[in-house]
């Protein structure tokens, strides 16, 4: 039976990404094309587990392509993976091996649930415990949401529970961070570390039984929600010293960014900043924000968001003295949706920027941007107050701040922030 890295390597092979050029060399198939840059066989990737193309143009692109979602291996899950007489649950187990569980599958219970809600996707479920009248509580996840469809599913309710891995003997006196999902605790367990999963950012931190963990962690997501969930706990147990993840990342997207061993290493080496991440979201203030981040940095954060508006801190030297500057920029927060260049007048390439700004308090705004909007602080100020008609307190400094920011965001989302 083919399992995972056969099938990514059959449909690599299969795709427009193998060429003429593309050889196996040792554990390492060489020349295949980069997706991000289209340069051909600048790419490799792992031959016993092909889940990236990466890119040799290091300086150029060095792009890290995840294949299972560029061959659409991980949407088409059930259709590669179709349960068998002696594995029923084997769309699950892909599923979970696409998101880099491995070692986490030892003692795990979970099935596999099909055509979950009538949306034509099946589920992993992970039974929990068993409610008043016996019956079995469940939490998991659909393997491929079609748009617009909730991506958990319950079966019972969970409210007051919360799962632990049922295969693992936990130290109550070694850390188990707590989280939001399952996928989430079994990527920190996959890389050596306890961890449970209170199923919902908005559950009850007092209505768990957590007698048993003595050094409990919120790791919650970076995010909104994240925060609120980090901020209710320390509320309640105010010794706590959460962590959380980086911006636009969770646990699973950093057990994902590579081998397991080098995660584990990276996981240890980071947790100062996963701290100061924490720090930063619990930040009472704009200036305590920008304070944490330039004593753990070293410098300051340039143009963050706090409270719900886009901030600007620098340093403001006179003399040998060098004092933080936190000034803000605008009741709003943005995001570069997509960038492209535009050619259609070939004498004056411009670029245009789609972005997605959110005012402070009200529904955001989708808006188109030019090179030229953004040129001048006078242009961004225009820009702001007629065409995006959010409140833009204009100076020299929060227009160049915010025009840097935004032309050079390489990456959509990459100013996505609570
Ligand atoms: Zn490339």
């Amino acid at each position: 039976m083919m399992d995972l890295p056969d099938i990514t390597l059959s449909e690599l092979k299969q795709s427009e990404y193998w060429t003429p050029k593309t050889r196996i060399s040792g554990n390492t198939i060489q020349g295949l094309t980069c997706s991000v840059c289209g340069f051909v066989g600048v790419g490799w990737a792992y031959l016993s587990a092909p889940y990236s193309i990466n890119c040799n143009r290091l300086n150029h692109c060095g792009a890290r392509t995840k294949t299972l979602d560029l061959l659409d291996i991980r949407k088409d899950i059930e259709k590669h993976f179709k349960p068998t007489r002696q594995d029923p649950q084997r769309p699950a187990r892909a599923y979970l091996e696409s998101r880099g569980i491995r070692q986490a599958l030892k003692g795990l219970k979970f099935y596999y649930q099909k055509n979950v809600r009538n949306s034509g996707t099946g589920a992993v479920m992970f039974p929990i415990g068993k409610d008043e009248k016996g019956k079995t509580v469940a939490n998991g996840r659909l393997l491929s949401p079609p748009s617009g469809v909730g991506k958990t599913h319950n079966s019972g309710s969970t409210s007051g529970i919360f799962w632990q891995h049922p295969g693992i003997e936990y130290d109550p006196y070694s850390p188990t961070y707590v989280v939001e999902g399952i996928i989430d605790a079994l990527s920190l367990v996959e890389i050596g570390h306890q961890a449970i999963a209170v199923l919902a950012a908005g559950q009850d931190p007092k209505k768990l039984d957590l007698a048993r963990f003595k050094k409990l962690v919120p790791a919650f997501d970076n995010d909104l929600a994240g925060a609120r969930a980090t901020k209710k706990w320390i509320d309640i147990y105010p010794d706590m010293q959460p962590i959380m993840p980086d911006r636009g990342m969770d646990w699973n997207d950093l057990l994902c960014s590579g081998p397991a061993e080098d995660v584990k290493k990276r996981f240890s080496e980071s947790l100062p900043r996963f701290l100061v991440n924490a720090q930063l979201a619990l930040a009472g203030s704009a200036h305590e924000y920008a304070t944490i981040y330039h004593g753990f940095f070293g410098y300051p954060p340039g143009i963050f968001v706090h409270d719900g508006c886009t901030h600007f801190a620098f340093l403001k030297k006179r003399g040998d003295e060098a004092r933080l500057v936190v000034e803000r920029c605008g009741r709003f927060t943005l995001k570069v949706v997509s960038y492209r260049k535009d050619t259609s007048n070939p004498e004056n390439p411009e670029y245009r920027y789609h972005l997605e700004i959110q005012p402070k308090g009200s529904r955001p705004v989708q808006t188109a941007a030019s090179g030229r909007d953004l040129a001048t602080p006078r242009g961004l100020k225009e820009f702001f107050l007629t065409r995006a008609k959010v409140a833009f307190e204009a100076n020299a400094n929060a227009a160049t701040a915010i025009a840097t920011t935004i032309t050079s965001s390489k990456a959509p989302r990459c100013f996505s922030t609570p």
